[in-house]
């Protein structure tokens, strides 16, 4: 709406620019000339609110009526005293400038994605009309009165105001397209992240390990899957309630993915069940790390304010988790066979008392790796 509301109000600016062209009336040129581009200015700024907007960044709306109603009285004032012309045209532009540096510095990208690159387009772009304006002033400031009598039929109008148009025009598009890449991210994101723990849901988990799997099984290279499970969850909802069950959850999700590696993808696979996928490993080392995760969720206690410990007078509620590990070094490259293998792994460490992870590792160490290559035997990795 700032975009449509700009570009109106500054069409309607250029078109009393032009009203001089038609009904050439000497007396009345100046007013013509300063009404225009103020509600040119007004139009360009209520633009860049449009951008400040998109971009996340503050807008100051009462800061930009100040700078208007400013330019607006000393319009007023000037007209009044029929100062020169020079000093009127002057004035304008020189707050046309500043609008549009304005623009320009509020378009600065960051990064260098393809969205920081549009923004970078269009900040040279408006930095570009700043300039031209800026060099329009210096030649209206070496103008004398009796050259400025002609000014509405200089030819530099129809450059400046169809650059200006057309800039205008390509900003506005790339613009779109940025609303249209972030709206397309976002559905993405709805579309495959857990929306309580920000990791991948079921869908998203699924797709990155249909890729995973593809490309290690291409590359002949070990692929590891984890299934982890909060150990008696359920406890902690009857006895905190569901919101402090959430807290927990949320929070375990984020120890877990701190305890990552680069590369490892952490997916939300159940209720309280995470599956962690590992490219590049091995059974042993997927124990290892389901080992380090599975200390790191025991020795850090969930802090929520307002909520005492039943177990202890802290304000944290301790967890434990139990983890199933597995490798297509035991099962083979199928997913369906690592899900299923990874979750009789994650009953057998909760058979045998949770807290613990449980892997195929004896299986390991009497049949040959299915990747071909050879495997290290080292079964004291997890005690
Ligand atoms: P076990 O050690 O055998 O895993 O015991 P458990 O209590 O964790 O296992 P169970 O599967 O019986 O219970 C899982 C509980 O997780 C049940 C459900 O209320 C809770 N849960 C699942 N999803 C959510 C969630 O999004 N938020 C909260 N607060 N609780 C959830
Ligand atoms: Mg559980
Ligand atoms: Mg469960």
């Amino acid at each position: 709406m700032h975009w449509v509301r700009g570009l109106a109000m500054m069409g309607l600016g250029l078109c009393i620019y032009f009203i001089p062209l038609i009904t050439p009336d000497d007396n009345q040129r100046s007013v013509y000339v300063a009404t225009s581009m103020t509600m040119f200015a007004l139009g360009v700024s209520i633009y860049v609110n449009g951008i400040r907007m998109l971009r996340g960044y503050r807008i100051y709306r009462y800061r930009t009526l100040l700078v208007m109603t400013t330019l607006l009285a000393c319009n007023a004032v000037m007209l009044n005293m029929h100062a020169a012309d020079k000093w009127i045209i002057l004035s304008n532009l020189l707050v046309l400038v500043w609008v549009f540096s304005y623009g320009s510095r509020s378009l600065t990208g960051h990064g260098r994605d393809f969205v920081a690159q549009v923004f970078w387009l269009c900040c040279s772009l408006f930095g570009g009309i700043s300039l031209m304006l800026g060099l329009f002033a210096i030649e209206v400031g070496l103008s004398d009165e009796t050259t400025l009598v002609t000014f509405i039929h200089w030819p530099v109008h129809a450059y400046l105001t169809t650059a200006i148009m057309l800039v205008l025009t390509i900003v506005t598009s790339l613009l779109l397209l940025v609303m249209n890449v972030r709206t397309q991210a976002g559905l993405q994101a709805i579309a495959t992240l857990d929306g309580l723990t920000g990791v991948l849901n079921r869908r998203g988990l699924q797709e990155a390990a249909n890729r995973m799997q593809a490309v290690s099984q291409r590359i002949s290279l070990p692929m590891g899957m984890l299934i982890i499970d909060l150990d008696y969850f359920k406890k902690v909802n009857d006895v905190y309630g569901h919101l402090v069950g959430d807290v927990v959850l949320k929070s375990c999700a984020g120890n877990i993915r701190g305890a990552l590696r680069g590369g490892d993808v952490i997916g939300r696979y159940g209720g309280e069940e995470f599956c962690i996928l590992l490219p590049n490993t091995g059974e042993q080392e997927a124990m290892v790390l389901a080992e380090r995760i599975r200390r790191t969720i025991e020795v850090t206690p969930v802090s929520i304010a307002g909520v005492e410990s039943m177990s202890d007078d802290t304000h944290a509620i301790k967890c434990t988790v139990s983890v199933g590990a597995v490798s297509s070094e035991t099962v083979g490259y199928a997913l369906d066979g690592m899900f299923a293998a990874a979750d009789q792994n994650l009953y057998k460490a909760k058979q045998n008392g949770r807290n613990r992870v449980a892997s195929n590792i004896e299986l390991l160490m009497t049949q040959p790796p299915a990747t071909g290559k050879p495997v290290k035997r080292n079964a004291s990795v997890i005690a």
